[in-house]
């Protein structure tokens, strides 16, 4: 039988709003196709102008993948004080810091407490949960221009 996950009986965050995960440097922020239908209807624009507007294709593995814009403070293109679109905020921000590849040990887990000062303080959250944002993180289905080329085709 495989061990138990390090963090099986939770782990400690509460968000200290730093904004570290949303600002001032560059980064990729993912869309889903989910992500992608909400919140161009919170606009009330179709999908493809809100790509346009506030969307960048980013070279991938062969392909390109759909992320916001930042702007050129390397803020997110959402940020302004806060969060613009919390309600319907991205798969990628929802999951944060519970990502796969930040809980594949204990050591990764300690470098993610040293970005997020949330991260390892706070509340106890549960295993459970935890593994829950994981498993939406890491199942998301990231837009990729070949499936909206795909999908024009039919
Ligand atoms: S969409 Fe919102 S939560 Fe996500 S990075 Fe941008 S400002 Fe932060």
């Amino acid at each position: 039988m495989p061990d138990a996950p390090f963090y099986r009986n939770g782990l400690r965050f509460s968000c200290s709003r730093c904004s570290f995960c949303c600002r001032a440097g560059p980064g990729f922020v993912f869309l889903s196709k989910a992500d992608l239908l909400n919140i161009s209807q919170r606009f009330d624009m179709m999908p493809d102008k809100f790509i346009q507007v506030y969307c960048r294709w980013i070279d991938w593995d062969g392909g390109a993948r759909l992320s916001l814009k930042e702007k050129t403070s390397l803020d997110c293109i959402f940020w302004k004080d806060a969060c613009l679109i919390y309600e319907d905020r991205p798969v990628q921000c929802r999951t944060y810091p519970f990502w796969a590849h930040m809980l594949d040990s204990k050591e990764t887990w300690i470098c993610a407490t040293e970005e997020c000062p949330g991260a390892g303080s706070g509340e106890l959250v549960s295993g459970e949960y935890i593994e829950a944002s994981m498993e939406l993180e890491r199942s998301a289905r990231i837009v990729t221009k070949k499936d909206l080329e795909d999908e024009r085709r039919i």
